[in-house]
């Protein structure tokens, strides 16, 4: 799986791109896009551009040149993974072979021109809750003596999201409202949230289908992964803590959540696969049908995450972006990529292009890796002191977030996601 796209050497005669911190030409994220005024197209980012794909389709392989007319990534991830590895080889050899830059090189645009655009038409979202730290710090800010369920390390943890609410980075947050039971209250009332948070979140990208009752095996289910996001499950914590018993979250989730614009393939992810670390001594092994020795023996990503936060106050100062907390997705996760995918399609759920899974959130043991405000502030009860002097214990009106996210490993060129950025308004 890895091959000459990913050699560390390779160089794209594109101005920048060698040095660039996310799109290097070893990444090739793919998205849809819109330069000026024009329609949405099919793209991939390079360095500081965005090379036009629906526009030089007739330079890629047959087999893709459909779906590059579409304006969503649906039916190119519809098709089997070798029409995908062979388009990244293809624009791979365009993008480094400098006797084509002269005929490529129209069909670049900057990026800072370009408006991204959600890349898939999301037929289901769901959002699991493999981030064992994350849940072992909520747990414990409801029940310290039993934070984490009988259930959760038997069975990976998932509900149904909203997929009608999924945006791309970029899209203002607005403050929502909901039913808030106030400490000390016997009544309900209807207002605007005032504990506002975030989710780092990994997003799973699903590639191709299955039909209803046709199940994914563990040695398969990793095939059905054809690339990854970052994800922000913003969270209304008091509209969550009121409304969650007995079916779990509901409004808290479903007003916003925020994705990167640019699909990070399974095939640019092919050097970053790990070991799945061991499970604790005590914990009990998978059950057989989510146990591969090939998924524990490479099946970990490892993504080097982080939430970035800048403020009104540090913006009029000219500060920039706080680090929030920094974390990695392999120490995070208790189950792969691949248990999810295999646990979701299990009972028979059809899975189908486009469709998006969030990891839940990736929060490390330690502080300073917590991916969450709700962990960082200990449920709101000690503030978060920034640089500047000022504190936070959730999100408030003009906080700006990034997620951030790259994949690194000795001997290959780091590649990134782009940001994730949402920036709070107030309650309307
Ligand atoms: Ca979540």
């Amino acid at each position: 799986m890895i091959d000459h796209t990913h050699d560390a050497h390779a160089s794209s005669w594109v101005a920048g791109a060698d040095d660039h911190a996310d799109f290097p030409v070893q990444n090739l994220p793919l998205g849809v896009f819109s330069a000026g005024s024009g329609h949405p197209r099919i793209g991939t980012a390079i360095g500081d551009h965005v090379l036009d794909l629906t526009g030089i389709a007739l330079h890629l392989p047959v087999a893709c040149r459909g779906a590059l007319g579409a304006t969503t990534l649906n039916a190119l991830f519809a098709l089997p993974a070798a029409d995908r590895w062979a388009l990244r080889h293809a624009v791979f050899t365009l993008l480094t072979d400098s006797a084509m830059a002269q005929r490529i090189a129209p069909h670049l645009h900057h990026m800072a021109d370009c408006t991204p655009h959600l890349p898939f038409r999301i037929g289901d979202y769901t959002d699991f809750y493999v981030g064992i730290h994350h849940a072992t710090a909520i747990g414990k800010l409801f029940r310290p003596d039993q934070p984490l369920l009988p259930n959760y390390r038997h069975v990976p943890i998932g509900y149904h999201g909203r997929a009608s609410s999924v945006r791309v980075s970029g899209t203002p947050v607005n403050r929502p409202h909901g039913q808030i039971m106030p400490a000390g209250a016997v009544a309900p009332v209807h207002g605007a949230c005032q504990r506002l948070d975030c989710e780092l979140e990994l997003g799973l990208w699903i590639a191709g289908d299955n039909a209803l009752g046709q199940t994914i095996p563990i040695a398969q289910a990793r095939d059905r992964i054809g690339g990854l996001c970052l994800l922000n499950d913003w969270s209304a914590r008091d509209i969550q803590a009121w409304e969650y018993q007995p079916l779990g979250p509901f409004l808290a989730k479903n007003f916003l959540t925020t994705v990167s614009p640019w699909v990070v393939t399974a095939e640019a992810l092919a050097p970053f696969w790990l070991p799945q670390p061991p499970r604790a001594a005590g914990d009990p092994a998978p059950l057989d049908y989510l146990t591969d020795a090939d998924d524990q023996a490479q099946g970990a990503l490892s993504i080097d995450l982080a939430i970035m936060l800048s403020t009104p106050a540090m913006r009029a100062q000219g500060l920039g972006p706080h680090p929030l907390a920094q974390t990695n997705s392999r120490n995070a996760m208790y189950w792969t990529p691949a248990q999810i995918v295999c646990h979701h399609a299990s009972g028979g759920c059809d899975l189908h292009a486009g469709d998006l899974l969030g990891t839940g959130t990736l929060s490390g043991p330690a502080q300073g890796s917590e991916g969450s405000l709700m962990e960082m502030s200990r449920g709101g009860r000690h503030p978060i002191v920034l640089p500047n002097g000022e504190t936070r214990r959730f999100l408030e009106d003009g906080d700006e977030l990034a997620l951030i996210g790259h994949a690194r490993r000795d001997g290959y060129r780091a590649i990134g996601f782009g940001p994730c950025i949402g920036r709070v308004e107030p309650a309307r």
